[in-house]
């Protein structure tokens, strides 16, 4: 957002291309303080752009989200779905900015740009030394879990199990972090074999979905021992089935997930029980 500290870095640096990672990232918060959801991930993404483009450089990868295809019951996913109803503020800005890199593509084709759809990201490097440390209470599921399972907090707390689905909890398609790290990767390789690309939105998901209690159950395979848990009502703008349509990742920039769930979860716990206060030790 500091137009002028941006400057800098493109003056001193030479950059070819850029990822922007800086969005905020939590639905509930968002609900809870839109306004600053909306300065923070349009604003900055916009001066970002402003100041690419003065530096001639329109290479940039964009951290976007499967929230883009709002509440649709059709699954999989795919990117020539239309983006659908998004019900939180959070997911509004995804969409947003998609619109906002599409238009800038139609102005001016020598942009190359790539919004990366996010699916589920789950796991953690495998050294234990990278990995998740939410501010608070976790939103998402994954450090919920691995938090119980340390200790921290009680038990987990279900959202939902009347949904339709094979055990009536919802599913995801969880991604390892480091597939996700290896997307971007390609994505990045891919802009700079290619030009005039315009805009492209591409997902990173592994194509398999997940219930939350196979989650549940795999985490504690991981962690070997029970992990408590209640089942609670509904979180409100959930949907039932969430999972990617991956082949445009295949067939343009040569990617597919390859851990499993096993992996994730292993990852994750190992990445917990190293660091049960996250980074601040
Ligand atoms: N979930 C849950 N308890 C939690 C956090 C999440 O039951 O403490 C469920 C949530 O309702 C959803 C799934 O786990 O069905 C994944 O939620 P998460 O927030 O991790 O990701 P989302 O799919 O919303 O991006």
């Amino acid at each position: 957002k500091n137009k002028e500290g941006l400057r800098k870095i493109f003056n001193e640096n030479k950059i070819d291309a850029v990822i922007n990672f800086a969005g905020f990232k939590a639905v509930g918060e968002s609900v809870e303080k839109p306004l600053m959801y909306y300065e923070n991930n349009l604003f900055g993404m916009i001066t970002l752009l402003e100041v690419m483009k003065e530096f001639n450089v329109k290479n940039i990868v964009f951290s976007s989200s499967a929230t883009v295809y709002g509440v649709s019951e059709k699954v999989p996913f795919v990117e020539t779905d239309p983006m659908g109803e998004v019900t939180n503020p959070y997911g509004r800005t995804k969409v947003i900015i998609e619109h906002i890199l599409m238009d800038l593509a139609k102005s001016d084709n020598t942009w190359n740009i790539i919004a990366l759809r996010y699916f589920n990201p789950l796991g953690a490097h495998e050294s234990g030394r990278i990995g998740e440390d939410p501010n608070g209470i976790p939103n998402n599921l994954s450090p919920y879990i691995t938090q119980v399972a340390v200790g921290k907090l009680e038990k987990l707390h279900i959202f939902g199990n009347d949904y339709d689905t094979p055990d009536g909890t919802c599913i995801r398609d969880f991604i390892h972090v480091n597939d996700l790290a290896a997307g971007h990767s390609a994505a990045l390789n891919y802009l700079f074999n290619n030009e005039n690309l315009g805009f492209d939105a591409i997902n990173l998901g592994s194509e398999k979905g997940y219930s939350v209690l196979e989650i549940l159950s795999n985490f504690e395979k991981a962690v070997g021992k029970e992990i408590p848990y209640v089942i609670d009502g509904r979180r409100a703008g959930d949907i039932a089935v969430c999972y990617a349509d991956a082949s445009k990742a295949k067939k343009l920039l040569n990617w597919e997930a390859k851990y499993t769930i096993e992996d994730m979860c292993r990852d994750s716990w190992n990445w917990q029980k190293k660091n049960p206060n996250g980074f601040k030790d």
